[in-house]
């Protein structure tokens, strides 16, 4: 699981981490926000909140969870044989996982600053009230993920971040099938 404020950088770090290993199998979450100008189609499944709370009442998250207003969840995987799951995750959900396989591995990441952090959050093109929402969102939640977090990396420079936490990964690999 990949965790962390908004603004850090976790949809390129986990887009990098699958491109470049490719037993990582990244799972597609449900959300009922609004898709963002330039965003990708397959950023999430973009769905109505009637088709979620539908899909919640037949059992079909393994977590979701109602993040400023809206819901977010994670649907239950079908990864390919021998992959290894990746999700993008705030820390409720990343809570919600931990208590069902604690053997989830929880890589908290943190912004250089909170400068850089403010900067990316604005670049993305949320309006100002979004921005300044997530960012006390972020205030709340990094006490939370560092307490629940296997390991915190600070995204500096997405190459260096991509590595580290590539090794973390191997690392996790090799305990759990000593
Ligand atoms: P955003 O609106 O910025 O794409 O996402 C808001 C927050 O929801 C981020 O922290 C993101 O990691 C988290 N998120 C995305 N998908 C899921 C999910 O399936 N479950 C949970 N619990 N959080 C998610």
């Amino acid at each position: 699981m990949v965790s962390g404020p908004g603004g850090v950088g976790k949809g390129t770090i986990v887009a990098e981490l699958v491109q470049r290993d490719p037993r990582l199998w990244l799972s597609r979450s449900w959300t009922t926000r609004q898709q963002r100008v330039g965003e990708p189609d397959s950023a999430y499944e973009f769905r109505t909140r009637p088709e979620f709370e539908q899909r919640i009442a037949d059992g079909g998250f393994v977590e979701w969870t109602e993040f400023l207003g809206h819901y977010y969840g994670t649907p239950v995987p079908a990864p390919d044989e021998g992959a290894d799951i990746v999700l993008e995750i705030e820390v409720d959900g990343a809570r919600q996982v931990k208590a069902l396989r604690p053997d989830a591995v929880l890589i908290f990441v943190l912004p250089p600053s909170r400068d850089e952090q403010e900067r990316r959050l604005r670049e993305r093109g949320d309006p100002e009230s979004n921005v300044d929402a997530r960012l006390r969102k972020a205030e709340d939640e990094e006490p939370i993920g560092r307490a629940l977090a296997d390991h915190i990396v600070v995204n500096d420079a997405l190459d260096d971040t991509a590595e580290r936490m590539l090794a973390i990964i191997d690392q996790a690999r090799a305990q759990q099938t000593a």
